[in-house]
C-alpha cells in the first residue's frame, strides 16, 4: 500500500512524474495533491519515496501473522547509526508511537542520494509512521 501525506497544495508533481506505473497522479494544476488512482500496478520500486522532497510518501505491507507490518521510508542521515541503534517510530509531529525494527536499507542510483531503510513496526501504528527517532 503506498501512503501519501502531501496535505498542502504546493507547485510539485514529482510523484506523479518518476511513477513510470501511472499509479500516481496530479490531476490538472500542478498545485493540487497527488492521488493514489493504480494502486495495483505498483511495484514498490520505492522511486516514489526517494525523489518526494517533502519526503511525504510510504510504502506499508499487509499486517502478517506475527502482527507486525513493514514500512518503508526515506532516510538522509547516518546509515550505520540507524543500524546499531533501538529505533522509534514517529508519526508526522515527531511524537514517539512504539519501537521500529530495522529489516534492511535500500540503495539505489535511482535513488537520487537517498536511502530508503525497511523497517518492522506494530501492524497498530503502521499507518502512522511518518518516521525514525531514537530512543531517550
Ligand atoms: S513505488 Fe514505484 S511503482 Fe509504486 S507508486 Fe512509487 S514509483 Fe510508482
Ligand atoms: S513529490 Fe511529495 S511533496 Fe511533491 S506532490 Fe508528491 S507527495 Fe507531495
Amino acid at each position: 500500500m503506498i501512503l501519501i501525506d502531501c496535505p498542502e497544495r504546493i507547485a510539485c508533481d514529482v510523484c506523479a512524474v518518476v511513477c513510470d506505473r501511472e499509479v500516481i497522479l496530479i490531476r490538472q494544476a500542478v498545485t493540487n495533491r497527488p492521488e493514489v488512482v493504480n494502486e495495483g500496478n505498483c511495484r514498490n520500486c520505492g522511486l516514489c519515496v526517494a525523489h518526494c522532497p517533502g519526503q511525504a510518501i510510504f510504502l506499508m505491507s499487509d499486517t502478517g501473522p506475527d502482527g507486525q507490518c513493514r514500512i518503508t521510508l526515506p532516510y538522509e542521515l547516518d546509515e550505520a547509526a540507524a543500524w546499531r541503534q533501538d529505533l522509534l517510530a514517529v508519526d508526522n509531529r515527531g511524537n514517539p508511537l512504539g519501537p521500529a525494527r530495522l529489516i534492511r536499507v535500500l540503495r539505489s542510483e535511482r535513488f537520487n542520494n537517498t536511502c530508503l531503510l525497511e523497517v518492522s513496526v506494530s501492524g497498530s501504528i503502521a499507518s502512522q509512521v511518518r518516521g525514525i527517532g531514537r530512543h531517550g
